[in-house]
């Protein structure tokens, strides 16, 4: 039986929305059913009760009120760089309040002599404050509930302002929503669930949410909002992992034959770590069992992954299917093929590169022998999800630098073959525990947390620019001993020219400290032709010169033992990750390794952390997990696109433990209960059930 739910109702039926708001609201904020409205959050509440004097206005650091009278209305600027100023005072000061966008619009709202209330953040601009874009409202039309102090303050964009969605406009709409659907609220939760954790039952959270009463209500209703979101997000990809286990089956890959003891004995050049063993044994017994794998492999640059992942390809290729590699880049997947070439040379196997700039010939005869089996590895960046990439009997997919790859198209490499691939995933990029729980929960975690003997920990110093002669200095001493140094500056897209320019003069200065016929210098550079970078390189890997100059094209793959001093210029311009990533370049030898940051004498506090981090540690873990702090993880490479982290209310990292919580609670529910049977767990079956079908990325994952 199906009944209809009035929160499933189309937004453009909501009083007040109608057809060209309810286009703007699906445009600009994803909102198409009153659901949705209900479940679009305000990320501030506006203290009604505290007002600010003009001339009290000390930083621009926070969001102020302030009350008073708008005294003049200017347009000033060119036509199509208008902004329009209006002068506003209170009766300790003045302050100009600024518009660049939808000049049009403010100028007709604002009326001269009019008290206001003002809401903005202050800017420091040409000697003194101003707000810039302002929230205004008459005094006359305010319309202050005096039980509700905390007014709401909703996120809006220059297209739903336009339609008169500014937060005000969007306010008034959930007032309307919430007064007609209060009774249609259904709870998500368990009651052992919220009588345990003593949370607010639904409904009175969500009222409260957009309309709380005070503080602490505040408080509670978005613990029990931000414990909802996140425990639904473990449940989900906890019962994904269950249904893969129980459901999906796998190829079941018991032989290890010719190809994988072949070169074992006769290939390779060394003895497998013991945590290269221990994960290859844990990828053995996942591929042997008819289930299939999808494992999350993590390691330290350097630790040695690449060789794992070509071991368990080779079982795949001894159990008669094909196995193929995907790199994030096209560089990568090209050093990916040439040393997988050279490691299997003799063995026999039909190895193949495919990219974007793989040739239309080329790419004929390689889609003819995938299909006929005869190509048995395939390496290559995204151009193998392409729909006309058709294996006879893929059996292992590898994928490297996962973060960069969406869930989504994970799941498009599962859909080319009737029983899916196992599925390795690494990533040299240590992933922090919070966020792995989160954008890998589905997934068994492989660490590699082991390097290959030998190798001595690289140690890290700082130097500002004036220590630029001891700095050259040590490099003098190194190159005496043998050695090979990287000097590396940053490469910023927006200004590729003064980058380069930075490097050429770099480069100048270098070549002049380390003069022929003593020295020799290499430089590579992106914008070089791969025919002049190669032959840099090779120069440099056969110790012709002993100073590369680069930017960060060497960042990933290059691995040159010899070369063991990596100089980072500008280090404060570099994230945490690529200075982690950078460092990783050297250390690869016998020989002791050193990293030398050169800042700039004024560091921002983001700035200075970093490269405290960096002379602190080498651990990827903690580095990865201090840059989740300073970056937060919208920003980390590759999450945008997952979806999965499109956080309503919760926080990843400040919300932390409540994560922890939710998923212990989400694997004891799934213990007794593993489809959500039981009575007691029909509000969440029901709520999971209601989230799968409305966040694709959720159920993509299957
Ligand atoms: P990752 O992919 O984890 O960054 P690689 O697989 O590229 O690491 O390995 C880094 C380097 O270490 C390579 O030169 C590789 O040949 C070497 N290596 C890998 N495993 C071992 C080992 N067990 N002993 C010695 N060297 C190893
Ligand atoms: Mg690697």
């Amino acid at each position: 039986m199906k009944t209809v739910d009035i929160l499933d109702t189309p937004i453009e039926y909501l009083k007040g929305v109608g057809p060209k708001r309810a286009e703007v609201l699906k445009k600009e904020l994803n909102i198409f059913t009153f659901d949705h409205l209900l479940n679009y959050f305000p990320f501030r509440y506006i203290d009604r009760s505290k007002f600010y004097k003009i001339n009290d206005i000390q930083s621009d650091v926070a969001y102020i009120q302030i009350t008073g009278k708008i005294i003049s209305i200017q347009k000033l600027g060119k036509p199509r760089s208008e902004r329009l100023v209006a002068l506003f005072q209170d009766n300790t000061g003045t302050i100009e309040l600024v518009w660049f966008k939808g000049v049009k619009w403010m100028i007709n709202k604002l009326t001269a002599n009019e008290e206001y209330v003002v809401f903005g953040k202050p800017a420091w601009f040409n000697g003194k404050y101003n707000i810039p874009h302002p929230e205004i409202e008459a005094v006359s039309e305010q319309k202050i509930d005096l039980g509700e102090k905390l007014q709401p303050f909703y996120p809006s964009t220059e297209k739903l302002k336009s339609r008169g969605l500014d937060s005000k406009g969007i306010s008034k709409l959930t007032r309307t929503l919430i007064a007609q659907v209060k009774d249609a609220i259904k709870e998500t939760l368990s009651d052992q669930i919220l009588n345990k954790l003593k949370l607010t039952p639904r409904d009175e959270a969500l009222l409260n949410i957009h309309y709380p009463k005070d503080q602490k209500i505040l408080d509670k209703v978005r613990a029990r909002l931000i414990f909802e979101e996140l425990f639904f997000i473990q449940l989900n990809l906890l019962k994904l992992k269950l249904l893969r286990i129980e459901k999906i089956r796998g190829h079941k890959f018991p032989v290890v034959g010719d190809y994988l003891n072949n070169f074992f004995h006769h290939k390779l050049p060394f003895e497998l770590t013991n945590a290269q063993k221990r994960v290859v044994k844990e990828i053995r017994a996942d591929i042997g069992s008819g289930i299939q794998m999808n494992r999350l492999l993590q390691g330290d640059v350097g630790s040695g992954k690449t060789l794992v992942a070509l071991m368990s390809m080779l079982i795949a290729l001894d159990n008669n299917f094909q196995a193929c590699l995907m790199a994030p880049t096209e560089i990568l997947a090209k050093q990916h093929f040439e040393s997988v070439t050279k490691m299997l040379s003799g063995l026999g196997i039909n190895t193949r590169l495919f990219t974007g700039s793989t040739k239309a010939k080329d790419r004929k005869e390689i889609h003819a022998n995938l299909n006929e089996g005869n190509l048995q590895i395939l390496i290559g960046t995204h151009a193998l999800i392409e729909d006309t990439v058709i294996f006879k009997n893929l059996g292992l997919v590898v994928i490297d630098e996962q973060h960069r790859f969406g869930v989504a198209q994970r799941a498009r490499l599962w859909k080319k073959n009737i029983i899916p691939p196992h599925v390795l995933v690494m990533t040299a990029t240590p992933i922090p525990r919070t966020l792995a729980m989160t954008l890998y929960g589905d997934l068994d975690v492989s660490v590699i947390d082991e390097l290959p003997p030998g190798r001595k920990s690289i140690k890290t110093a700082q130097y500002f620019d004036k220590d630029r002669l001891k700095v050259f200095g040590f490099l003098k001493k190194q190159i005496k001993k043998g050695r090979q140094a990287y000097i590396v500056y940053p490469l910023i897209q927006e200004s590729e020219k003064l980058d380069l320019k930075d490097l050429m003069d770099g480069y100048e200065s270098i070549t002049r400290a380390f003069p022929l016929p003593e020295y020799a210098v290499s430089m590579v550079h992106g914008k070089m032709s791969t025919k002049d970078k190669d032959y840099e390189m090779g120069r440099f890997i056969k110790g012709k010169t002993q100073i590369m100059v680069a930017t960060t094209v060497i960042e990933v793959g290059v691995d040159i033992p010899n070369a063991s001093v990596m100089v980072i210029e500008n280090a404060e311009r570099f994230g945490l990750s690529q200075l982690h990533q950078l460092r990783g370049r050297v250390g690869r030898g016998s020989d002791q390794s050193f990293c030398i940051l050169m800042a700039k004498d004024m560091l921002t506090n983001d700035g200075r952390e970093r490269i405290h981090t960096m002379v602190k540690t080498t651990d990827g873990f903690e580095i990865a997990e201090v840059d989740l702090k300073l970056r937060g993880p919208g920003d980390l490479q590759g999450t945008q696109q997952s979806g999965i982290l499109d956080l309503k209310i919760a926080d990843i990292i400040k919300d932390e433990k409540i994560l922890k919580y939710g998923r212990n609670l989400a694997i004891e529910i799934l213990k007794d209960d593993p489809h959500l049977e039981l009575k007691e767990n029909q509000p969440i079956s029901n709520h999971l059930k209601y989230l799968s079908r409305n966040k694709p990325n959720w159920s993509l994952i299957s």
